[in-house]
């Protein structure tokens, strides 16, 4: 048997993968970046064939990781998260530097970037794992801790979106007995579920200026489920 929640005990970061030229360029959010070699210092992620990141990196040649810590604004995760550079620029607005390759660098709420040349490419199933030498690497902010994906879902009660390569259905996962007298209300943003047995607060009494923990969406997104 397979019980999906052993996977959520896997230790991951949270990043932006951005990639993209000086015109034009895009990021998402990843959970998947490590190290494969330390000779020359190579490192591989995972991105959805579907995420027009996918392409900048395939037609650039070169893609960058920023690393973002504990205190990363709810915005930055429904922004690169659960929005498609498809229908917004997501690179409008926020804090940036060019690398070498020219690729856009995210500097919001990160505590160290990496600049990458894209070396090889390995396509499996959905997702395609790129593979790329790292070109330049600097700390951006030595106070702050990076965020693990670990205390991005205990704490910030973050989920994954669906084009994740961890992403996992919620009907594989062991069903939860229900709290009949507390209700669940859903952002419709980015999936984010507030539990009123889990926050001992009753949606309804949340002040009107209350946003999602996750993308900053307001009340009114939530829909009950
Ligand atoms: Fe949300």
């Amino acid at each position: 048997m397979i019980n999906f929640e052993a996977l959520f005990k896997i230790s991951y970061g949270l990043y932006i993968v951005s990639s993209g030229t000086k015109d034009k360029g895009n990021g998402y959010i990843a959970n998947t970046v490590f190290q494969i070699t330390a000779e020359p210092p190579q490192f591989a992620i995972s991105c959805n064939k579907n995420n027009l990141t996918t392409q900048f990196i395939q037609e650039s040649g070169a893609f960058a990781v920023s690393i973002l810590h504990k205190d990363t604004e709810p915005t930055i995760f429904g922004r690169f998260g659960f929005k498609s550079g498809k229908d917004i620029n997501k690179l409008e607005g926020m804090s940036l530097t060019y690398g070498e390759t020219g690729v856009p660098i995210v500097l919001n709420d990160c505590v160290a970037f990496m600049e990458f040349k894209l070396v090889q490419s390995v396509e499996v199933g959905t997702h395609i794992i790129f593979i790329g030498e790292l070109l330049q690497a600097d700390v951006v902010d030595n106070d702050k801790e990076p965020m693990t994906y670990a205390h991005y879902r205990q704490v910030r009660k973050g989920v994954a979106p669906k084009n994740a390569p961890t992403y996992i259905d919620k009907s594989k996962l062991a069903a939860k007995p229900p709290a009949p007298e507390h209700k669940k209300y859903k952002c419709t943003a980015c999936g984010y579920i507030y539990d009123e047995a889990k926050e001992g607060k009753k949606f309804a009494d949340l002040p009107a200026d209350w946003v999602c923990a996750i993308c900053g969406s307001e009340k009114d997104d939530f829909v009950e489920v």
